[in-house]
């Protein structure tokens, strides 16, 4: 550490980014300080006792297909420090109002068998896509460059580019197929008509086969935990309840890293940034919000289609084109009546998380960014459809609008939980449609939130690649 410095790194926010990035600096010898806002670190990964006591639910995120891909955690041995990943029989489940449902399981064959009439496309779609998948990860999860498996991504390539509601409406027949890739698709939180949104039904769809969508024994706090444990056996310090508003209250770092949205950067950084730069803060856009509920219950969801209850993650919408509608409607400021659902019944999987016989749940749709409208009762009559008698077993509920998540963290503006708009340009240059992301105009001073490439989920890599480069530019 050189003299005019207390740390050499110094990262502000423990989301799974910051903790990557943290631990990146930890692991070249770097002394890092993180500073975290809440009183316990995690960012989008904490859980708590949201509705009764015993019932531990996940706070934000509750799947983790892309922790388990991201090839930094795969570098850290994170289940030395007591991460246990738990994978439910199926992926993923998706109930047709028929009584019958989709099934996203491990085997290509068995998934296909659910499908109906799109049996073989689905084995000759998905057989491409996991070939090429185990080649691309890398690229797929790294800054814009020139992938390093060109062939592998063209794989992905012609096809990702398309709207999602293109490309389901020209490979499949069925409303099963069809409205299995819809919803897969609907996590771009955009219109299904937008180009683009295809990659999310593909790549992730893909995941499901080749990785799985596990979720994290005890809940998705387990896995911030085992960073933090990781980042503190590197000699990090992490410091809580330090909520920081300028840069002049931080100790001197030769690099500082934020986990934290652009606006927040600019708010923070105000007195030093260029007009210009300010400007492009300022102008980041932002998605939909979500509406989200957490429910204690008195037994599992019960499903119409019984096969419901092997997967931990069920989209609730019904057909491709009742979906596509309802992320349309959205997009343009409408709060659809019968809104596309996520549910998440991690206790089927994991009874840790529960008292005896007892059972949760985890479910959000999307709404207009900032809406203010309580549309909890929208998300149970979509759940009641497809497994009547859901209300008679809740036994508590947690209901969290947008407004209350960009409350409980800033980062979620408007209750946008993916740190902007997922639309073609930004996905790939946001947040400031530079080449060089991560870099602010401030010498030392980096931005290495979801709001950074490759944007948002559980993974780390916006706080990997930002570390790299303070790494390259600063040591
Ligand atoms: C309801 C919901 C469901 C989700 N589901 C999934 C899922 O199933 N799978 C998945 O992969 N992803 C999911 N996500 C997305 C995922 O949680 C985020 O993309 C991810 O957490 C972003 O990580 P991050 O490190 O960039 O920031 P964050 O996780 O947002 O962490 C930022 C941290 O900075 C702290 N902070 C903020 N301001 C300050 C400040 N001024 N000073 C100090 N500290 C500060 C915050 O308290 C927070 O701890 C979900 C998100 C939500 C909200």
């Amino acid at each position: 550490m050189h003299d005019r410095y207390d740390y050499d790194a110094l990262v502000v926010g423990s989301g799974p980014n910051g903790l990557a990035a943290a631990i990146t600096m930890a692991r070249e010898g770097c002394t890092v300080l993180l500073l975290e806002a809440k009183n316990t670190v995690g960012g989008g990964m904490r859980s708590d006792e949201l509705t009764l006591p015993g019932f531990v639910h996940d706070i934000c995120s509750a799947i983790h297909p892309l922790a388990l891909a991201s090839p930094f955690f795969k570098e850290l041995e994170l289940d030395k420090k007591g991460l246990e990943w738990i994978f439910p029989p199926a992926a993923l489940a998706h109930p047709l109002d028929d009584g019958s449902a989709a099934l996203l399981q491990t085997s290509i064959e068995d998934t296909a068998q659910t499908l109906g009439q799109d049996k073989q496309r689905y084995i000759k779609l998905m057989y491409r896509l996991t070939g090429a998948m185990k080649g691309t990860i890398n690229d797929l999860l790294a800054p814009v460059h020139f992938p390093r498996h060109p062939l592998a991504m063209l794989q992905f390539g012609w096809r990702a580019l398309l709207p999602a509601a293109t490309f389901a409406r020209r490979w499949f027949q069925g409303d099963a197929a069809r409205g299995l890739f819809a919803g897969i698709s609907a996590h771009a939180i955009a219109p299904l008509e937008h180009w683009t949104t295809a990659a999310f039904g593909l790549l992730l769809g893909a995941a499901g086969h080749v990785n799985g969508w596990p979720l994290v024994k005890g809940g998705s706090q387990k896995l911030a935990d085992a960073l933090a444990a990781e980042l503190r056996s590197l000699g990090g310090t992490i410091e809580t309840s330090v909520s920081v508003t300028s840069l002049t209250q931080l100790p001197k770092a030769r690099a500082v890293l934020f986990d934290l949205s652009p606006r927040q950067l600019d708010a923070i950084a105000a007195d030093h940034l260029p007009a210009s730069y300010r400007q492009c803060l300022q102008s980041h856009r932002h998605g939909p919000g979500a509406f989200k509920i957490d429910w204690a219950l008195d037994g599992p969801i019960p499903w119409k289609a019984k096969e419901c209850l092997d997967a931990a993650t069920v989209h609730v919408g019904g057909t491709l084109s009742e979906i596509a509608a309802s992320e349309r409607a959205v997009w343009t400021g409408e709060h659809p009546e019968r809104p596309f659902v996520l549910v998440v019944q991690q206790s089927l999987f994991d009874p840790s998380r529960v008292p005896a016989g007892k059972q949760s749940a985890w479910g959000y749709c999307h709404v207009p960014n900032g809406s203010t409208r309580d549309v909890k009762d929208r998300i149970e009559n979509q759940i009641e459809r497809f497994a009547p008698g859901f209300r008679e077993r809740i036994l508590a509920r947690s209901v969290m609008s947008p407004r209350e998540m960009e409350e409980y963290n800033p980062n979620y503006i408007g209750g946008d939980i993916a740190g902007g708009a997922l639309d073609p340009w930004h996905l790939f240059v946001r947040p400031l449609g530079r080449w060089k992301p991560y870099a602010t105009p401030l010498k030392g001073i980096y931005l290495c939130s979801a709001s950074t490439p490759p944007g948002g989920g559980v993974h780390g890599m916006c706080g990997y690649h930002a570390a790299r480069l303070a790494l390259r530019e600063r040591f």
